[in-house]
């Protein structure tokens, strides 16, 4: 948008109203000259949303602009649920990190509002101690991490997640499937989930 008296595209927006077609009241920076400008905005696109709760997953609909940036581990509000982004898969069926709402196909998240259902399983040489904890969605396990359950104290050695097994760092209790552990004997801990067993 250029200034009709004096060609500089610096201006300040004084007004602006519609939708689709949008009418901005334009004050030019350079020269001061107050102009009128009709632009088309872009229709938003409706992008396949694919929501995983537990075991199941509902499929919805979100719109966005074409040129918005979406990422993993952006949240997004889905009708009155908050989910956050865990994948996203773009036209030439690719997983990105990141993408403009135009490249995608669907996108993969995962409701934030109900904890997360993840398994425990502890080597207790030849015995494996089974559990199922609930734990906010966005809590993260991590590889070393020392915990306490029950009686039992044990460090995480792998973590399995919806897309691969992990012998270090650390993931989001939304992602992830599966903790394993081995007992220790030390009597130190990061933090109990006893509290957060269901089965
Ligand atoms: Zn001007």
């Amino acid at each position: 948008m250029k200034c009709p008296a004096c060609g500089s595209h610096e201006h300040q927006v004084l007004k602006s109203k519609g939708k689709i077609t949008r009418e901005l009241l334009l004050k030019c920076e350079e020269c001061g000259n107050v102009f009128r400008e009709t632009v088309e905005t872009p229709r938003p696109l409706e992008i396949r949303i694919i929501i995983s709760k537990f075991e199941e997953s509902l499929k919805k609909w979100v719109s966005f602009y074409p040129d918005e940036i979406l990422r993993v581990d952006d949240i997004l509000e889905v009708g009155d649920e908050r989910v956050r982004i865990t994948s996203l898969e773009n036209k030439r069926n690719a997983r990105v990190m990141e993408s403009m709402v135009e490249d995608l196909i669907s996108i993969w998240a995962a409701s934030v509002d109900i904890p997360a259902r993840v398994g425990v399983s502890v080597d207790l040489h030849g015995r494996v101690l089974s559990r199922k904890v609930e734990v906010d969605r966005d809590f993260t396990f991590t590889v070393g991490d020392v915990v306490k359950m029950g009686r039992t104290i044990f460090r995480i050695k792998t973590i399995k997640t919806l897309e691969r097994r992990m012998r270090r760092g650390f993931a989001y209790a939304d992602v992830t499937k599966r903790v394993y552990g081995i007992p220790v004997s030390e009597r130190r801990y990061d933090y109990v989930l006893t509290m957060n067993v269901v089965t």
